[in-house]
């Protein structure tokens, strides 16, 4: 057994960390409140080559693996950015780069990866829909061949970052599910050339007005007959669904990732304040009934780290991790609102205040239990897999 993280983890870890320590709660609390993009990080980011970390080094990459990228979304959430980090990390690094570099051919790697390393390049992913959402078997949006390519119609719910996106990674029906055997099959991953769409009226967007993760903003998708030519087809024409395995896997982990850093985040600032507010003479630190949840939290974000790490750590070595990942996701997902909650009891009336960041954080810290994957999800995949319990759904 080794619990050291590799050097080149590390330095990722103190590289990103550097550049989120010159980014105050300010910072974060303002970008929140103005619903807007944290460009200023976002750029540090690319400049540093910290968002391309898992493409290969011959297309301008860093070449290394999900290890690496969790390390790095980690180490954003913990430095400043809570919430924000996860889909500064997903959206572009993971469905973007990361699954191009492992689905796409020779000439799409050539197309995008370059791209996406130099910054120039954006990506957003699209599986959920208005009436399939843990039930990904059974979304309906279509993609029917026509001529050199497919033609796609249908609905998709909760886009994030589309907004920005050049290109969506979209999952697809080329079979309808009610004629799919098995009906795993019949998906087809397609590559969306976002601003082409919407320049041609094929595809438009509507952000829904949302509770908190404002930093980006998450639309309803209308697909209205966008044409997609053959060679945008990550991985087997009907057989997207390894594709998209492959995508919620590594979106997991990195989700546990992100849910890890921010607690750290959410500690870091309620012990701050612990140790400073003093109502009665000593710091409300001091007190048993303050320091011990803090003391769990903390001690469930730490079991929530070494899942996550040991889960990112099988998926770099191709081997099975759906249970490590889900169990990453599910404990760091709490780990996370237990911090935020704990942060926001701490600081008594001040919680409510918009001018601290722990109203944001509880908040944002919330929606981890419910997505990628909502929480019953997860225990369900744990039930089957882990416990040979039968199936319910
Ligand atoms: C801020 C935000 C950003 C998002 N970004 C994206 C994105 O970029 N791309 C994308 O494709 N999607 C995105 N999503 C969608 C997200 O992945 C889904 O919301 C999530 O998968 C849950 O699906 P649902 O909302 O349809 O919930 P449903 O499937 O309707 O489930 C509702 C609730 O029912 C319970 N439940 C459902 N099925 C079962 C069961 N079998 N057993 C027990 N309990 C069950 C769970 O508690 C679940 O939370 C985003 C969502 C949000 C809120």
């Amino acid at each position: 057994m080794d619990f050291d993280l590799p050097e080149g983890a590390i330095a990722v870890r103190e590289g990103v960390r550097a550049i989120a320590g010159k980014y105050d709660q300010d910072y974060w609390n303002r970008c929140d409140a103005e619903k807007r993009w944290p460009e200023e990080v976002w750029r540090e980011l690319v400049q540093g080559g910290w968002h391309s970390l898992a493409v290969p080094e011959e297309y301008g990459g860093a070449g290394q693996g999900l290890l690496e990228l969790s390390v790095a979304l980690e180490a954003l959430a913990a430095g400043g950015a809570g919430g924000a980090a996860s889909f500064m990390y997903l959206l572009t690094p993971a469905f973007g780069g990361l699954t191009i570099a492992r689905h796409g051919t020779a000439e799409q790697k050539r197309a995008f990866l370059p791209g996406i390393a130099s910054g120039e390049i954006e990506t957003c992913f699209a599986v959920t829909e208005p009436d399939a959402g843990s039930n990904a078997i059974d979304i309906t949006t279509r993609a029917r061949r026509d001529g050199d390519g497919f033609v796609v119609d249908g609905q998709k719910i909760w886009i994030s970052g589309v907004e920005r996106a050049d290109h969506l990674v979209l999952v697809a029906r080329t079979v309808p599910a009610a004629e799919a055997r098995p009906r795993t099959s019949g998906f087809t991953v397609l590559l969306v050339d976002v601003k082409a769409a919407v320049a041609d009226g094929t595809l438009a967007y509507r952000p829904i007005p949302k509770l908190g993760t404002n930093t980006v903003a998450s639309s309803m998708v209308f697909l209205d007959g966008v044409r997609v030519p053959a060679d945008r087809v990550l991985g087997e024409v009907d057989q997207g669904f390894a594709v998209l395995w492959d995508i919620l896997n590594p979106e997991r982990i990195l989700a546990a990732a992100g849910g890890v850093g921010f607690g750290e985040l959410a500690l870091d600032v309620a012990c701050g304040y612990a140790r400073e507010r003093a109502p009665f003479g000593t710091p409300i630190g001091a007190n048993q009934a303050v320091a011990f949840p803090l003391a769990k939290a903390k001690a469930q974000v730490e079991l929530a780290r070494l899942m996550t790490y040991k889960a990112a750590w099988l998926w770099d070595r191709g081997r099975p991790c759906g249970s490590e990942a889900n169990i990453a996701k599910l404990t760091a997902a709490d780990a996370a609102w237990q911090a935020a909650d704990r942060a926001f009891q701490t600081h008594g009336g001040m919680a409510y205040s918009l001018e601290y960041p722990v109203a944001r954080m509880f908040r944002d810290a919330r929606i981890a239990k419910n997505i990628p994957v909502a929480e019953e999800l997860v225990l369900a995949h744990i039930a089957q897999h882990e416990l040979g319990l039968p199936r319910s759904y």
